[in-house]
């Protein structure tokens, strides 16, 4: 066996058997008077033999809010006590600790309420399933806590009803660490979820658990899920385009600092975007050491609430379009990180306006030329 085989030793430690990680840091990155908490987490990874590449993600196999699950104890009148089954083979916890550890207790399906209207008399409840649309509306923004609040009193057991509940899945968040950088460590950027929904205040299962109740020194079960999608060149010369508004800068931190370590000679371009400039710039200082250390050739950062018209990181790659597409040309690879459901598209958008304006093309030849980035590996997303 080679010294380097070692470190191919396949860890014993998986999502079916995580690994117990020990808190070394949990930090907000936003300053006084923000409107985010976004937490920067250190996590342990000694004695684990995990490895992982810029661009992987770390799973988090979470617990619900002790308080959530409080509230339902009390509003089912049940015993906290009572032997429940959990699962196919049998397997039984005590019910408080099954709503805990193991249930998914904040989303609702159809699924759930139709299957529960079967196992009520409400008359109200029965209509709401027979209504797709009503059903759909229903379920948007609710929980079994409304459910169960709202339709009871309920005749079934709290079995029947812990049969309707879907396992608690775990959260996946991008590395925002560099193995290279820090050795057998990982580091997490986790915005913490919080809003109001039909009346009460609703939180992000694990992003809460992690900003309210993990502490220096607790542990808490961890994976690494690879990401084949989400890498940087293979090679160290190329340039790279990094566009990461709120958490989305948590890879490319990750790809700075493998970058850093493995003194890559390609250029590297940061578009960053958040609320405001003073609170919410997040990794700022160090940002900027990377800068002036030459790792990060270029920073653009768009602050969205420091002016009456919002500023966005697709409105900075407008601004710099002929430079941008320069790189394009170039052969640097493009990078996206962070909310799909808008900044993404609007940024694939601008990426195709900047090639049509700037390469002169129809926009059918600019739509195939960022297809032919893609199919080269040098347009990739990591969006959620
Ligand atoms: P974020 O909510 O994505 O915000 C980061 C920055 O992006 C803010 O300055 C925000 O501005 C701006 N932004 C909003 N819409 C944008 C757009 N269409 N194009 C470009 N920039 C835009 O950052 P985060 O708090 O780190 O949240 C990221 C996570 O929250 C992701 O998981 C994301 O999926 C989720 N999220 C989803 C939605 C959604 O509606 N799908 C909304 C928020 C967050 P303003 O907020 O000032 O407009």
């Amino acid at each position: 066996m080679q010294a380097t085989d070692v470190e191919k030793v396949p860890s014993l430690f998986s999502r079916t058997n995580p690994f117990q990680a020990r808190v070394l840091k949990n930090v907000n990155l936003n300053g006084e008077g923000s409107s985010k908490e976004t937490r920067h987490i250190e996590l342990s990874l000694q004695g684990s033999g995990f490895s992982y590449e810029p661009g992987d993600c770390l799973g988090i196999v979470p617990y619900n809010d002790p308080e959530l699950v409080t509230l339902i104890l009390e509003v089912m009148k049940w015993d906290a006590d009572t032997t429940v089954v959990i699962n196919k083979q049998n397997e039984t916890l005590p019910l408080k600790e099954a709503l805990l550890k193991h249930f998914e207790l904040t989303l609702l399906s159809k699924k759930i309420v139709q299957q529960a209207a079967e196992l009520s008399e409400s008359k109200e409840l029965k209509q709401l399933v027979a209504d797709a649309e009503k059903m759909k509306a229903y379920t948007h923004g609710r929980d079994l806590l409304d459910l169960l609040s709202e339709f009871g009193p309920w005749k079934a057991s709290v079995h029947e009803i812990v049969a309707l509940l879907r396992k608690l899945p775990p959260r996946l968040y991008s590395v925002a660490s560099s193995l290279a950088a820090n050795p057998e460590e990982v580091h997490l950027t986790i915005g913490a979820v919080h809003y109001m929904a039909h009346g009460r205040e609703r939180k992000g299962v694990c992003s809460v658990m992690c900003a309210e109740r993990l502490n220096e020194g607790d542990t808490i079960p961890v994976f690494i899920q690879v990401n084949k999608h989400f890498r940087l060149p293979e090679t160290l010369e190329h340039d790279i385009i990094m566009v990461g508004p709120g958490t989305g800068i948590a890879p490319f931190r990750s790809f700075i600092q493998e970058r850093t370590v493995s003194k890559a000679t390609g250029k590297a371009w940061l578009f960053f975007g958040d609320q405001r400039a003073a609170t919410d710039f997040l990794y700022q200082q160090e940002l900027e050491q990377y800068l002036q250390a030459g790792v990060l050739t270029k920073i653009d950062a768009a602050f969205s609430r420091d002016t009456d018209q919002k500023v966005y990181v697709q409105h900075n790659m407008q601004e710099n379009s002929r430079e941008l597409f320069a790189w394009l040309e170039r052969g640097a690879y493009f990078y996206v990180c962070g909310d799909k459901q808008n900044m993404a598209k609007d940024v694939h958008n601008t990426l195709i306006d900047i090639i049509e304006k700037e390469g002169q093309l129809s926009r059918e030849d600019a739509e195939a030329y960022l297809n032919g980035l893609q199919e080269q590996g040098r347009y990739q997303r990591d969006v959620y």
